[in-house]
């Protein structure tokens, strides 16, 4: 996956792949605290374009006080950090993980005396579902494992040590034969896939998860919602959907910066529609990837 990645951005230098190292007494590889995005720079009509970097700075900022990760750097500096980055390495387009985590420091719970570190890597990345996937949909299990209620962590920050919710799921589908999970909240109703937002269509209208399922209010959710307004669609943001829905839908799909937009197929065995990419998925897939490609939407764009 790095394979051929030079160079890591530190703590405010630049430092070759291989001494980008923390120690492991790191407070953040016991306990999870360490916030992070994951964002994506494409190859548009323009040059290499960030894909919405402002709203995912703000989201990292925001993950970050809610743990009281004080970022020890201006949006600017990481911004000039991760254009810089790219430049480097060279890409036209990739995957930029920026995460800020307490280092090494007590070990204690309350970690105010750890000094919080910031780092970015920046990497080639494909379709992260696979490039069929896109065209075809996936096959998607229920997970046996709820979504965390947000009453117990907050759902609205992307924390590295929740991810374990994430990675058993994930697991879970992957040894079952499924491609991806749905994860259910703890009323059982429906969150969201380990790393994506869902969408469900009925008689040409759109639906997804509000915010109070304990799901993250992705920036590719945001998006999608805005394209398929734009489109002429209804859209209804703040949808409560049982797990009985999915399963008589005609349409599903995934929204993720690394899924994009990623038809699903089937759930649990049951065929959603015609078990392919519906004509309603295919317009807002289409609409995103033209997007991206061109790159035309000034606003969502930072051209490196
Ligand atoms: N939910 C979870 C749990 C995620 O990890 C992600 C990926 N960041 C998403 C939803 C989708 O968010 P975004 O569109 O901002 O990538």
């Amino acid at each position: 996956m790095f394979e051929g990645v030079d160079t890591i951005w530190m703590d405010g230098e630049f430092v070759d792949f291989e001494d980008a190292q923390v120690h492991v007494l790191t407070h953040a590889l016991h306990y999870g605290t360490g916030v992070f995005e994951g964002v994506r720079c494409y190859d548009t009509d323009h040059g290499p374009a960030i894909f919405r970097w402002e709203e995912h700075l703000e989201r990292l900022y925001d993950s970050g006080r809610v743990y009281d990760i004080d970022i020890p750097f201006e949006p600017e500096e990481l911004t000039e950090a991760t254009e810089e980055l790219i430049r480097r390495e060279e890409l036209d387009s990739c995957y930029i993980r920026p995460i800020a985590f307490y280092g090494y420091g007590p070990l204690g719970l309350s970690p105010e005396k750890s000094p919080v570190k910031t780092a970015i890597g920046v990497w080639p990345w494909g379709a992260y579902l696979g490039e069929e996937a896109l065209e075809e949909g996936v096959d998607v299990a229920i997970s046996s494992w709820r979504k965390y209620a947000s009453s117990q962590i907050p759902t609205n920050a992307k924390t590295t040590g929740t991810y374990v919710n994430s990675v058993l799921a994930s697991q879970e589908a992957k040894a079952n034969g499924y491609t991806e999970a749905i994860v259910l909240n703890k009323e059982g109703n429906v969150a969201e896939g380990p790393g994506e937002n869902i969408f469900l269509v009925r008689d040409d209208e759109i639906y997804t998860t509000g915010l109070a399922e304990s799901i993250l209010d992705g920036i590719t959710r945001q998006t999608a919602i805005t394209l398929a307004e734009e489109m002429g669609y209804t859209v209804h943001d703040d949808a409560t959907i049982s797990r009985g829905e999915l399963y008589t839908a005609d349409e599903l799909f995934f929204t993720g910066t690394a899924a994009e937009v990623t038809p699903i197929r089937s759930v649990d065995d049951n065929v959603i529609g015609e078990g392919t990419k519906g004509p309603v998925t295919d317009d807002v897939q289409t609409a995103f990837f033209d997007l991206v490609e061109s790159g035309d939407r000034e606003e969502w764009f930072r051209y490196v």
